[in-house]
């Protein structure tokens, strides 16, 4: 795909540079034209500091207007964006720096601290190549040459896996890995030059970024939510007549909370739900307060989702992740409908490899997840292939023991791996987080099981947890369950 588009924040400048851009709640906002000045003016400062096309330059920087900017100048010098989760310890940051062969390193707000510790525990970016953002000299007179258009072959960002297998990797994504995924979703879900959408997801991740890239790529509003904050969110998509939203479970959960007794107006047409498994019980009260949420399936490597479930089958199917977007594909490694398999993709918004590891050249990208199609070519995704539990030769997904854990009154949430058995080989283990005060017997538990599921699939011990252990992503690590007990205890 050697192919060159015209810079399309150049377009939006020139198709609707009064449209507003990015707006935020405290009544800020940005238009085209100013986003396309600022980020324009950046990329010449960036240069005459001495960015160079194909430089890496990682960015560690918290929702903000700036960060939007910054990616843009980086489009118009054609460098490539390295994106840092705010989350890390400055000793986990040491390694991106190094494993993405950085070579420029800048900061947000509140972040120069850590980005300096990291940047010395990593030992690979001289000092003066680290700078907080603000502090990036202003240059003055002449333009320098920026880029006018956009090669859909080169790569635009790289961005760690979450982590939640193994270690994290460096996706990278072309240009056209982040033009396709942005056009399979409009496919999708259809543009309206008044659409509005609402980004609280992190933008250093793909599902908040590929949120950025609509909105250039669309010429849309993007509503920019600096922290999840959810009684903030729900006024908005109330009053500010917000039409898109794209949330992981926990936030919908939370959104869902808040909202009480109260619905979203009409005018609210997606709550566009990704990231993770979600319990079927919130998709079923997400139903009944009419919320139009379509499930997705994607990862870092998929440049966001690559199947989505469109609410009016939602009920007919539910937890499904619907079926693939135009352009793409999802198969199943399975012998039939219905058959458990490992999950393949293919598609041009599927990242051509990790940096710094053998490219990932075979026609369909396997993605390490479980799931089956029904009868009508549904979706539905399992679990890990790493994280199934084999007890007596039936295999147990984690993730379904799992909902029906958090199910029980009290639990908060739940985790499930497997442990050693001399009988079956392995049997399953809960670990659950009860809600405050509340005591949980695994008695009661156990027996509530036992109407739920299988006799195989009843987990063997319970195990009290004040809290699951997370990555920086917020996703459960099945493999370090264990070790929490032990530190807690
Ligand atoms: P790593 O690859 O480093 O182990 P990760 O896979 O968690 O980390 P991400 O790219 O952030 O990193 O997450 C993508 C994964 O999230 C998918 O491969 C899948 O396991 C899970 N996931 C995404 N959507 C769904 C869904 N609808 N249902 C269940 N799991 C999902
Ligand atoms: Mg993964």
């Amino acid at each position: 795909m050697n192919e060159t588009i015209p810079h399309w924040l150049e377009k939006q400048n020139e198709l609707n540079p009064e449209h507003v851009a990015i707006e935020q709640p405290d009544g800020f906002s940005m238009s085209f034209s100013k986003l396309r000045n600022e980020s324009r003016n950046l990329a010449e400062n960036l240069i005459t500091l001495g960015v160079k096309e194909g430089d890496h330059v990682a960015l560690l920087m918290h929702n903000q207007i700036e960060f939007p900017v910054f990616i843009h100048s980086l489009s118009y010098i054609g460098a490539t964006a390295v994106l840092l989760n705010t989350r890390l310890t400055a000793a986990e940051i040491a390694f991106p720096l190094s494993d993405a062969d950085v070579s420029w390193f800048f900061a947000g707000e509140g972040l120069l601290e850590k980005a300096e510790q990291a940047r010395q525990a990593s030992q690979v970016i001289p000092e003066g190549r680290l700078l907080k953002v603000d502090d990036i000299p202003i240059r003055k007179a002449e333009t320098l040459d920026l880029k006018k258009e956009i090669h859909l072959d080169q790569v635009f960002t790289m961005m760690y896996t979450s982590g939640t297998t193994g270690n994290p990797k460096a996706v990278m994504h072309t240009y056209g890995n982040h033009w396709f995924s942005a056009v399979a979703s409009a496919l999708n879900l259809g543009v309206q030059p008044e659409d509005k959408w609402l980004l609280c997801l992190p933008m250093f991740h793909v599902g908040g970024f590929s949120v950025l890239m609509k909105s250039v790529i669309y010429g849309i509003t993007v509503s920019l939510i600096e922290r999840f904050d959810a009684p903030v969110i729900n006024r908005e998509i109330r009053n500010n007549r917000i039409t898109h939203i794209s949330v992981v479970t926990l936030m919908l959960q939370r959104l869902l909370e808040d909202l009480k007794d109260d619905f979203y107006p009409n005018t609210f047409r997606c709550m566009l739900l990704g990231g993770g498994p979600v319990p079927e019980t919130l998709l079923r009260k997400a139903e009944l307060k009419s919320v139009p949420v379509f499930q997705t399936y994607g990862m870092t490597e998929t440049s966001s989702q690559i199947a989505t479930l469109n609410p009016s089958a939602a009920m007919k199917k539910l937890g499904s992740a619907g079926k693939a977007l135009t352009p793409a594909e999802v198969i199943v490694e399975a012998d039939g409908p219905n058959e458990v398999g490992e999950i393949l993709v293919k598609g041009p918004m599927v990242s051509k490899g990790y940096y710094n590891h053998t490219p990932l050249n075979k026609e369909y990208l396997r993605t390490g997840d479980l799931g089956y199609k029904d009868d009508e070519g549904f979706l539905y995704v399992v679990d890990r292939v790493k994280d199934v539990i084999i007890s007596g030769g039936e295999n147990i997904y984690p993730a379904e023991l799992e909902s029906v854990l958090s199910d029980f009154p009290g639990v908060k949430e739940a985790g499930v791996t497997g442990i050693s058995d001399e009988t079956w080989g392995e049997v399953p283990a809960a670990f659950l987080v009860p809600e405050e005060g509340v005591t949980i017997h695994s008695e009661d538990v156990a027996e509530f099981c036992e109407e739920r599921l299988a006799k195989y699939k009843i987990p063997k011990a319970f195990f009290i947890l004040a809290q699951l252990p997370r990555n920086a992503s917020n996703k459960l690590l099945r493999r370090e369950l264990f070790s929490a007990l032990e530190k807690e205890n």
